[in-house]
């Protein structure tokens, strides 16, 4: 029996990890490095390029190099908060044939999950050179935050990367259940996630072999990322009112500083002032000019107190929604790189009044959980039982325009819900529903998932047909939509239209596309 990999798809970095001889290890790349940068170029020879390779190049060619698609993933291109957090991004995002982004490199445009689908792959190819061996399915971890959009998208990218992705797990839960593997103490626990470009906050009971998620909020729009982008405008800043020079028109300039800003980040995670040091980072005719200032870790804060007070929110309203006082949570875990910044861990030490755990490595523990998970799921051992929540509300657009949650957030996951849905004109013979997620009252601010019409209705006079529309939210936190007409029971015909995933036509064209093309990565 081939064995299932754990990836951990990150923003910034992915990693992955397999269950060898009863123990998760996490898996080095050909580099030796346990983690790999979630980058992707295509070299002014029209190579294609993954992780540290394409990460090397980055400077010398921006315009081609994707980083951060994770971002974009799901997203519609015109989304208002999705142009803010890409301003910078040297690379060129466009609209999808439904709304969606794309990225467009070397003339094509590339869905994200074709971005992700390729780092994947490459993961793959890290675990099947340590374990020589094949290896066909996998866990992949997302966001607890990812909605339906983002993990259909995930799904399609394991697909197109030669994967069957067993299950879909969500990050911080994949953490506590590193964190909580073989424990016996019955404990609360909170995991705070906060990565590269994403955020989360779940909290979670372990109990002898149950593993069940109490409650999870976040933002999937909110990371290391923002940290970076506050230091790049921070400068940008101060480098045009003393030299009078705009570095954001030169692609190359503003690469070297993005890499500078989140290099002097997470030195200021361990020192109390970093340098910004850049030569020759711009000519006019007044000569070479050079880019040389001193950050401190005050200032840092101050650039960055916001965001951190912005997880904040979403950490107390999560311990609210869980039924439970900060006082009850008797350990905190802390994933994703970007926790290793003083002011976050300040921040979540004062709020659970408790130092958080130093047990875990950061930025391997969900590759970890997702192994475990993997392992769990092909194995006869059913001693573990893992209960996950959906982190958002389910449900649909009425006719003025309101939003009617059926699921409500944080509901245990697998779950199912119906609704009878009836005509309002005489012999209507369709009906469409928009089934959206989020929080808002109003439909138009939440995420329409997809459309879906009742077709084939037998005319009758309106308000008499009744069709039952059930609503299941799997084990991946994945929706689907069944209709049934409750007179004959039988199955009613359902359009599903949604929003910015792949057909299957286009994965099977995206995975031809991709046989013949070598990666070499490291
Ligand atoms: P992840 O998505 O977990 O790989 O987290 C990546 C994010 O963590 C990136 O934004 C990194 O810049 C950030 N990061 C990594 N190491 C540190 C550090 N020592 N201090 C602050 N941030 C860090």
């Amino acid at each position: 029996m081939s064995r299932v990999i754990g990836i951990d798809l990150g923003t910034t970095n992915s990693c992955v990890a397999v269950v060898d001889g009863g123990k998760p290890v996490v898996i080095p790349n050909t580099g030796g490095y346990k983690t790999s940068p979630s980058m992707f170029a295509i070299s002014q020879d029209g190579k294609r390029l993954v992780g540290h390779l394409a990460k090397r190049q980055a400077i010398t060619n921006a315009r081609h190099t994707v980083h951060a698609s994770k971002r974009l993933i799901g997203r519609r291109f015109d989304s208002p908060e999705l142009q803010k957090a890409t301003e910078l991004f040297p690379y060129e995002i466009v609209e999808g044939q439904s709304g969606e982004s794309r990225i467009l490199l070397a003339d094509k445009a590339f869905s994200c999950s074709e971005i992700s689908g390729i780092i994947l792959r490459e993961m793959k190819r890290v675990a099947e050179e340590y374990l020589g061996e094949p290896v066909s399915e996998a866990v992949v971890t997302v966001p607890a935050y990812f909605n339906d959009t983002q993990r259909q998208c995930t799904k399609d990218a394991g697909k197109i990367a030669g994967l069957e992705v067993l299950r879909i797990i969500n990050e911080p839960t994949a953490a506590a259940l590193a964190y909580g593997v073989g424990s016996k103490v019955e404990e609360k626990i909170a995991v705070y996630d906060l990565g590269g470009g994403t955020f989360d906050i779940s909290i979670l009971e372990l109990a002898d072999g149950v593993v069940e998620v109490l409650a999870t909020a976040g933002n999937t729009f909110l990371g290391g990322e923002d940290f970076d982008r506050r230091i790049v405008e921070h400068v940008l800043e101060i480098f045009h009112k003393q030299e009078g020079i705009d570095l954001r028109d030169d692609l190359m300039a503003l690469q070297r500083l993005k890499d500078a800003a989140e290099k002097a980040k997470c030195d200021l995670s361990s020192m109390e002032t970093a340098e910004i040091n850049l030569p020759f980072i711009a000519n006019d005719a007044n000569g070479a000019r050079h880019l040389n200032l001193e950050l401190t870790r005050e200032t840092l804060d101050d650039l960055v107190g916001d965001i951190v007070n912005t997880t904040m929110k979403s950490v107390a309203q999560c311990v609210e929604d869980a039924g439970l006082t900060p006082a009850d949570i008797s350990q905190v875990v802390l994933v994703g790189g970007q926790t290793r910044t003083q002011l976050v861990q300040k921040a979540v030490t004062d709020f659970f009044g408790k130092p958080p755990n130093r047990g875990v490595n950061p930025d391997e523990v969900v590759a970890i959980g997702a192994a475990v998970q993997g392992s769990l799921l092909v194995s006869e051992d059913k001693d573990l039982l893992l209960l996950d929540v959906t982190p958002l509300s389910l449900g649909i657009a009425t006719f003025d325009g309101a939003f009617a949650p059926l699921i409500d957030r944080n509901t245990t996951v697998p779950v199912r819900k119906s609704h009878v849905f009836t005509t309002t004109r005489d012999d209507q013979n369709a009906v469409k529903i928009r089934v959206l997620q989020g929080e808002s009252e109003r439909a138009d601010e939440n995420h329409l998932l997809g459309e879906f019409v009742l077709a084939d209705i037998p005319p009758a006079p309106a308000g008499e047909p009744e069709i039952e529309v059930s609503f299941d939210i799997d084990a991946n936190g994945i929706v689907n939509v069944s209709a049934r007409d409750v007179a004959t029971g039988g199955e009613q015909s359902i359009a599903v239209n949604t929003t910015g995933t792949l057909s299957d036509e286009e994965i099977d064209q995206i995975i031809a596309e991709n046989e013949d093309v070598e990666l070499p990565g490291a």
